[in-house]
């Protein structure tokens, strides 16, 4: 982070490209590291960069090639190989790859952009674009998330930018979306991110309307298990809605965007963002200096979201006014096509009362989730609205 911070403090601003990656770039001199020049090719949305990217998948090396006294950007870990379980069945080593789908590799490396292959945009945030991108001596497929530094500053999220790196590079779960390093050069941060091919949740949702109750109970069961993983960690997220959640390519949902995971509790995403709809109550009230939460915010947003899910809006929309009303008061009315078992899970995840909402253990044992989820199963093994009991896959 010393490398990260002191970045920020020499950022200068001069010429910005907007729209591309610049084919050449000079990594400046940082604290107790070496200069160096390097360049990258199959730049922007390049058609030929693009299709490069659907070549079959290669085994990731291990780095053999730790030098010593070469350009040192930012010390990185390994990424996993989990995020790439598609890759060519006759890899002999199929057993190491599982073996460490959950454990973060602790061979450090140094990333910079010359070692990516970038390809077309995937998407264009508040703060920065997303690039599909292959790291060439692996053939490692992820997405490059470029951020301008002087955006950052003006924005006045360095602290949030920081947080989020801290927190995401320590998190390796097969429902959050796993950051697997970062550098930087003289304007921009680079962010390795897990590639999430199946795009927003959000999109999903508002293609299909609402989701039906199996695949909106697996996804909250896999919310539950990567929230129950979060707050193991002592990290609640506090920002949990449709539009912070991904889809990996098979289906599996990958919680992203930990950029209010640490923030300081106050009301700034009330006056900052949108959105209040998937605020909890004891977040409302804002600003008072016993207004005290705890990681129980993220289960009343769970229950929003299972509404969210089945219904296809927010349990609390309306006006803004009208919306906190409704939060503080606990109101809000269940369809009829919602089934028994779905409304009583929304019931116990949204009590005014965070003590007293239903904890995640009991969410992953819920009757709803149990008639939905056969153990070991998850939502990407299916591809279309099949009922739990016409399965075919392992
Ligand atoms: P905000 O700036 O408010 O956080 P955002 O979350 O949309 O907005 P980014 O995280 O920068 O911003 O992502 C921009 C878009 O790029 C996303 O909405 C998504 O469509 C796409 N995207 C981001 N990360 C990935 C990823 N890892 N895999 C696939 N697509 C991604
Ligand atoms: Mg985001």
């Amino acid at each position: 982070m010393d490398t990260l911070e002191s970045a920020f403090e020499r950022v200068t601003v001069t010429d910005e490209n907007e729209d591309q990656i610049v084919t050449t770039t000079t990594y400046h001199k940082a604290k107790g590291s070496l200069s160096a020049a390097m360049s990258i090719s199959g730049l922007g949305s390049s058609t030929t960069a693009a299709n490069r990217m659907k070549l079959p998948l290669q085994k990731l090396q291990q780095p053999n090639t730790s030098k010593p006294l070469s350009t040192t950007i930012t010390k990185v870990t390994l990424p996993s190989q989990a995020a790439q379980q598609q890759r060519s069945s006759d890899d002999t080593s199929s057993h190491r790859r599982t073996e460490s789908l959950y454990i973060q590799p602790t061979a450090p490396r140094q990333f910079h952009l010359g070692m990516f292959e970038v390809g077309k945009p995937l998407g264009k945030g508040k703060f920065g674009r997303v690039y599909l991108a292959k790291e060439r001596s692996s053939g490692f497929i992820c997405a490059l998330k470029v951020l301008h530094k002087h955006e950052i500053q003006q924005g006045k999220v360095e602290k949030q930018v920081r947080r989020e790196i801290e927190i995401q590079s320590n998190l390796a779960h097969p429902n959050i979306l796993r950051l697997y390093g970062h550098f930087h050069d003289a304007k921009r941060i680079f962010l390795i991110l897990e590639f999430a091919g199946k795009g927003e949740l959000y999109k999903h949702l508002r293609r299909e309307q609402r989701f039906p109750e199996w695949k909106a109970a697996q996804y909250i069961a896999q919310m539950a298990a990567a929230l129950k993983y979060l707050h193991k960690k002592h990290v609640m997220h506090r920002d949990i809605k449709p539009e912070n959640i991904l889809v990996g390519i098979h289906g599996e949902i990958k919680i992203s965007d930990f950029g209010w995971s640490v923030h300081a509790p106050n009301n700034r995403r009330a006056t900052m963002c949108g959105t209040l709809d998937y605020l909890p109550p004891e977040m409302l009230k804002g600003g008072s200096k016993d207004n005290f939460y705890n990681e129980k915010v993220d289960l009343w947003s769970l229950g929003v979201l299972t509404y969210e899910f089945l219904v296809g809006e927010a349990p609390f929309e309306d006006t803004q006014i009208m919306t906190q009303r409704k939060i503080a008061r606990g109101e809000y009315t269940v369809p009829n096509f919602v089934s028994s078992e779905a409304r009583d899970l929304i019931k116990r995840l949204l009590v005014l009362d965070p003590e007293k909402r239903i904890p995640l253990e009991d969410v992953e044992r819920h009757p709803w989730i149990i008639k939905h989820c056969v153990k070991g199963e998850r939502a990407y093994q299916r591809s279309s609205g099949r009922s739990s009991d016409d399965r075919e896959e392992n």
